[in-house]
């Protein structure tokens, strides 16, 4: 049995007072909601105060975020320990917008460029492991580019990245696990990756889980698909076998659609 997901992604995002009211509007609206994991993931800034506000709901907190090292010289990381003293149970790791390579983007940036902040498979990788260890489930993305998918490579580059986000993980690791198939081209964009598509591509990343942990594996594990998810197209996309719900950016900034999402995952799959 898998746990379906609804988990929003608030990005560089909302002050204070914002993320709070915000919070408040989903724990009015799904807050005693069972049979789907609600997760909000504000800022780095505002998780202490919306932890507050959730608590004593079913909702639940996750960063955005992690470092890997328990303490330190690392300006500006921030650490599992810390995120756990704020009251999250849930990190985001590999968001295409962490992935890639470093600089500054551009105004004209295509879709393979504006992956800034350079986390490889292999820091996502040691993210997740510390995330683990220190009892945090790790949200990890995976997903290709436009140009990547154009030149027939999104199984290859999912596979690769899945692969490799688990390596030296024991199964039982690997179990605790969340996984996110968010296309880059389909972040932000409005553009959403056709539901039959992305339940098989969904289907590639738990045969890579197999490959990795075992036949059969994958099967207890929640994998959601991230990419311009809507109110208008959630219950398509929720309705596929192999999508367990949703990692939301745009749509979870606003309580009303945030929880229509919600609604709508937990009459389908709840
Ligand atoms: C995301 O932030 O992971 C995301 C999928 O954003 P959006 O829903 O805005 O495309």
């Amino acid at each position: 049995m898998r746990t379906p997901m609804m988990a929003g992604n608030w990005k560089m995002n909302c002050d204070l007072d914002e993320a709070a009211a915000l919070a408040q509007g989903v724990v009015e609206g799904v807050g005693s909601v069972e049979g789907v994991a609600v997760v909000l993931a504000p800022p780095f800034t505002a998780l202490d105060r919306v932890a507050s506000v959730i608590a004593g709901s079913n909702v639940r907190l996750s960063a955005q975020n992690v470092y890997w090292q328990a303490k330190g010289a690392y300006t500006g990381e921030i650490s599992v320990g810390m995120l756990k003293s704020c009251g999250c149970a849930y990190v985001i790791v590999g968001h295409s917008e962490r992935r890639g390579r470093f600089g500054v983007p551009e105004p004209d940036m295509t879709d393979e460029l504006i992956r800034v902040f350079g986390d490889t498979d292999a820091a996502v990788n040691t993210k997740a492991r510390a995330a683990l260890a220190g009892g945090l489930t790790p949200i990890i993305c995976v997903g290709e580019t436009l140009a990547e998918r154009e030149a027939g490579l999104t199984d290859a580059i999912v596979r690769d990245q899945v692969v490799a986000a688990l390596e030296g993980m024991t199964p039982e690791q690997i179990g605790a696990v969340v996984l996110a198939y968010e296309p880059v081209w389909a972040i932000g964009t409005g553009e959403t990756c056709e539901a039959d598509e992305a339940n098989r591509v969904i289907g590639v990343i738990r045969a890579a889980i197999d490959s990795v942990a075992g036949a059969g594996a994958a099967q207890d594990i929640t994998v959601l698909y991230g990419g311009s998810v809507k109110p208008k197209s959630v219950r398509e996309l929720v309705s596929q076998p192999e999508i367990d719900g949703g990692l939301v950016g745009g749509a979870s900034l606003e309580a009303d659609s945030f929880n229509e999402l919600v609604a709508v995952t937990r009459e389908v799959r709840g």
